[in-house]
C-alpha cells in the first residue's frame, strides 16, 4: 500500500513538532518544511527537526515575504507583522511544494484560539480560502474542533487520534510533550522579528524612504546603527559582527569607511540616487566629542564628510582627536 505522505509547516516551536509527531505515529512519511526570510532563519526549525527526528526542507521565499509585508492585505497586527497574509503566504508556498513533490497534504501545528488575531476561527478559514487547494490543510492539534477535512473523510488520516485543543492553556501541548519525550523546546508565544516594535519602528522608515527596498537593503537594519540623511542611509557597525555583516551585504555602489590605524566600525553609506560623491582614499578628520546624530547637512559631499566622521565618533576612544579615515 502507498505509504501516506505529509509536509508540516515547522515554525520550530513545540505545536509544530507535535503536529509532526501526531502524524508519525499514525504511520504517515513526514517531512518538515520551515522558510526563511529577511524577518527569520531556519535556525529554531533546523534544532527541532533533529530533536523529533525529521528531515527538514528549507525554502527561501523572501523575496515575495518581503512584497507581502509592504503591502498586506489584511493588514499588520500590532506592530510590521502581519501574520494572516504571511501564514497565507506560507500555506500558499507549502502547497505548491507539496504538489510538486507529490505529499498527500500539509499540517500546521496551529491551535484554535491560541493568538488573537492570526489563530481565531475565522483567520484559520481565511488562511485555508489562500490556497486554490482548500481541502488539503489539516491541523491535528484542533482537527477535532474544525470541520472534517478530505484527509480525515478518505482515510488518509485517522481523526480519532487527532486532537481538540483550543485556547492559551498549553497543559495538553506539554502533557503530550512529555508522551513524545520532547524534553526541549522554545518558549512558545515568540514571533518573528516584525513583532518588534523597535525593529518595526526601523522598518517603517526605511520602506517610507526606499518603498522598493530588496531584501539586501532590509538585511541592513540588523547589520548596524541605522542613521538617515535624507534618504541617503548611514550603517554604523556595532561590533565585530555587524562589521562583517556590513562588508558582506555592501555592493560596490555603497561607501564603507573605516579607521586607518584603529580599530573601530565600519560605516556604510547607501545612496540609492547613486550620487556622485566627490570620492576620497583617505582622508584626515577632525572627531568632535559631541555629535548631533538626528541632523544631516544638505549636500550630500558633506554627509559623505560626516559619515566619515561617524568612524571616528563612534570608536569613542579618538573623539576630539585628529584621525585618518580611509574608504575601504
Ligand atoms: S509572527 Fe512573523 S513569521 Fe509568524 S506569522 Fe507573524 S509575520 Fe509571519
Amino acid at each position: 500500500m502507498k505509504k501516506v505522505k505529509a509536509l508540516v509547516l515547522m515554525s520550530g516551536g513545540l505545536d509544530s513538532m507535535l503536529a509532526a509527531k501526531v502524524l508519525m505515529e499514525q504511520g504517515i512519511e513526514v517531512k518538515a518544511l520551515t522558510f526563511v526570510s529577511s524577518f527569520f532563519n531556519a535556525e529554531q526549525s533546523r534544532e527541532s527537526a533533529k530533536k523529533i527526528g525529521v528531515e527538514l526542507i528549507e525554502y527561501d521565499f523572501m523575496k515575495d515575504h518581503l512584497e507581502m509585508v509592504k503591502k498586506p492585505k489584511h493588514g499588520y497586527g500590532k506592530n510590521m507583522n502581519p501574520c494572516i497574509d504571511c501564514h497565507g503566504l506560507m500555506v500558499r508556498k507549502s502547497l505548491e511544494l507539496m504538489k510538486k513533490e507529490g505529499f498527500d497534504f500539509i499540517a500546521t501545528g496551529e491551535v484554535l484560539g491560541q493568538r488573537p488575531k492570526s489563530q481565531n476561527k475565522s483567520a484559520l478559514n481565511l488562511v485555508e480560502k489562500y490556497g486554490e487547494y482548500e481541502g488539503f490543510l489539516l491541523r491535528p492539534l484542533s482537527a477535532k474542533l474544525l470541520p472534517e477535512t478530505r484527509m480525515e473523510k478518505e482515510g488518509l488520516v485517522n481523526r480519532e487520534k487527532l486532537f481538540d485543543i483550543q485556547g492559551r492553556n498549553r497543559e495538553r501541548q506539554f502533557a503530550l510533550a512529555k508522551k513524545y519525550d520532547i524534553k526541549e523546546y522554545p518558549a512558545p508565544g515568540g514571533g518573528c522579528i516584525l513583532t518588534y516594535s523597535e525593529y518595526s519602528n526601523k522598518l517603517r522608515v526605511l520602506l517610507e524612504k526606499w518603498p522598493d527596498a530588496n531584501n539586501n537593503d532590509v538585511d541592513f537594519l540588523r547589520a548596524g546603527r541605522v542613521f538617515w540623511a535624507d534618504d541617503i542611509m548611514i550603517v554604523v557597525g556595532r561590533n565585530s559582527e555587524d562589521n562583517e555583516k556590513i562588508e558582506k551585504l555592501a555592493n560596490d555602489k555603497d561607501l564603507i569607511f573605516d579607521l586607518e590605524l584603529e580599530t573601530g566600525p565600519l560605516v556604510l553609506v547607501r545612496d540609492k540616487r547613486n550620487t556622485k560623491f566627490k570620492k576620497f582614499v583617505k582622508i584626515e578628520l577632525d572627531i568632535p566629542k559631541e555629535m548631533d546624530l538626528d541632523k544631516y547637512p544638505e549636500n550630500k559631499d558633506a554627509v559623505i564628510e560626516k559619515a566619515a566622521m561617524m568612524t571616528g565618533y563612534f570608536a569613542t576612544k579618538v573623539r576630539g582627536q585628529k584621525i585618518s579615515v580611509i574608504l575601504k
